[in-house]
């Protein structure tokens, strides 16, 4: 069996009033995402690790802001996207892992939930798929609330 690994990053601003997307799960919060699109950066990050795990370029590069069609989508339409690459390359995920350093709200009560969305759109198993969370006990722009930074691995194999 073959195995390619590839990591991502995203961050994205907060601001008071917009919406909060994560892993195709809207969280209950009084910030949002500063974005063009949906502004789901664990995805961001995520599409990126994929990407990255075949060579395929970035997010930016497939899916530029700068595009009117991408205005206001659902991430997980990039990810469905991402994923049909990967299998066209002829490639399957074979798990993730998604960091997710965000100071409040708590993410932990939508893990599961962001698990089994991410899980399906990826169309593998829930247990393939990691999300995390932690703050940076207030260190930062993430710990000052300003913003969020994601990290993502991914694997695929054939
Ligand atoms: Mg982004």
């Amino acid at each position: 069996m073959d195995f390619r690994i590839g990591q991502g990053f995203d961050v994205h601003a907060l601001r008071a009033g917009l919406p909060m997307r994560l892993c195709g799960v809207s969280v209950e919060s009084p910030v949002g995402f500063v974005a063009h699109s949906d502004g789901d950066v664990a995805i961001h990050a995520l599409c990126d690790a994929l990407l990255g795990a075949l060579a395929l370029g970035d997010i930016g590069h497939h899916f530029p802001d700068t595009d009117p069609q991408w205005k206001g989508v659902d991430s997980r339409r990039l990810l469905a996207a991402v994923v049909r690459m990967v299998r066209d390359a002829g490639w399957r995920v074979g798990n993730v892992d998604v960091t997710i350093a965000l100071q409040a709200p708590k993410i932990g009560p939508y893990v599961p939930q962001m698990r089994a969305e991410l899980a399906s759109v990826l169309e593998v198993e829930p247990d393939r798929v990691s999300v995390k969370a932690t703050t940076t006990e207030k260190l930062g722009f993430t710990g000052r609330g300003e913003g969020c930074a994601v990290w993502a691995m991914a694997l695929v194999q054939r």
